[in-house]
């Protein structure tokens, strides 16, 4: 079985953006109000988009999670971003329960600037609990690029971290749109978040020491980490530490979205196996095909194949390490006898 773990809903039928048109217009009166997507609406745009893209790069399932650069946790208070962000995790419930081999939940949450971590622990208890979703995706930065939050090394966020030891579920960790035009958002503002939180988790590593079980995803292949793999290390063991693959790698997974051969060879040659899942978090940043090799940029399964990896490696990097990773995964698919 081929498990992509980084997947977006990023061909939300029309409903979605008309709902969060009239939210972001009336954000003085926040309230729930109906989000008019119908069935047959996702039924095709999961078909035509990210069901089809499955099929042809011959994969077999994707966690899959709200559309990330809508996340927009910047936008108005606190009640906007909780009904918003409800409404898309309830989505994500319908196209898995219309495609329940295909697709498996990781929430979004809904944070807010200067709002307690503590208050996404409902949203994340009741996608877990009542929906069945698997992980979720966290912001280190709900402003939205202007990095108001205290690292995710901070005591505040404790409370969250503490409900997600509980539940058994690990975060990707994944910033949303950036309203700071001094970075793009998929091309700088997301790589920049991917190594800015590993660099928080190298400055302090008590955080897996109080968590040992707690799991982070960092997504894009781990940002700029891989390739200055020798910085951090090197300023890790000046402090005085053990290496990073002790310090840290216990809790710390990298995906594989990254997006050329010379790239995923570098992550594989730096990056212990055991640390890798595959991913593509397509339909996504990258949409076209390189013209010097014409196939999708974002078709990672060809440039991980390309690597001839043990029959035992792959396996870890395809779907073993997702079922470690992710065990209410590994527990859905265990009950459908796969
Ligand atoms: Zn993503």
């Amino acid at each position: 079985m081929i498990i992509d773990i980084h997947g977006h809903y990023t061909t939300y039928p029309p409903g979605v953006e008309a709902y969060r048109g009239a939210q972001i217009a009336q954000m003085s009166a926040p309230s729930k109000g109906k989000m008019n997507v119908t069935d047959d609406e996702i039924r095709a745009s999961i078909e035509g988009g990210q069901l089809a893209a499955q099929r042809a790069r011959g994969t077999d399932l994707t966690l899959f999670s709200p559309r990330a650069s809508w996340m927009g946790h910047h936008f108005g208070g606190e009640l906007i971003s909780r009904y918003w962000i409800e409404h898309t995790n309830d989505l994500i419930y319908r196209v898995e329960q219309m495609f329940p081999d295909n697709f498996v939940g990781v929430c979004a949450l809904p944070q807010s600037p200067g709002v307690s971590p503590a208050n996404s622990i409902a949203e994340l208890e009741r996608c877990v609990t009542q929906l069945g979703f698997v992980g979720c995706n966290l912001s280190p930065d709900p402003s939205g690029g202007y990095w108001q939050e205290p690292p995710l090394t901070d005591k505040s966020w404790y409370p969250l971290y503490e409900k997600m030891v509980e539940l058994d579920v690990p975060a990707m960790v994944h910033v949303s749109a950036t309203c700071n035009p001094a970075f793009h958002q998929t091309g700088s503002h997301y790589l920049n978040a991917d190594t800015t939180v590993f660099m928080q988790l190298v400055q302090t590593p008590q955080l897996f020491k109080d968590f040992p079980k707690l799991r982070f995803i960092i997504p894009h292949g781990g940002g700029a980490v891989p390739y200055h793999w020798g910085r951090y290390r090197g300023m890790n063991l000046d402090m005085g530490r053990p290496e990073l693959t002790e310090l840290l790698m216990h809790n710390i997974w990298f995906d594989t979205c990254v997006y050329h051969q010379p790239g995923i060879d570098l992550l594989f040659k730096v990056i212990d196996i055991d640390n890798l899942m595959f991913a593509t978090e397509m339909i996504g940043a990258v949409r076209g095909k390189d013209p010097n090799t014409g196939f999708l940029f974002d078709d990672t399964k060809r440039y991980i194949d390309a690597l001839n990896l043990s029959e035992a490696d792959a396996y870890k990097v395809y779907e073993g390490t997702a079922r470690k990773v992710f065990p209410r995964l590994d527990a859905r698919l265990k009950s459908r006898g796969k």
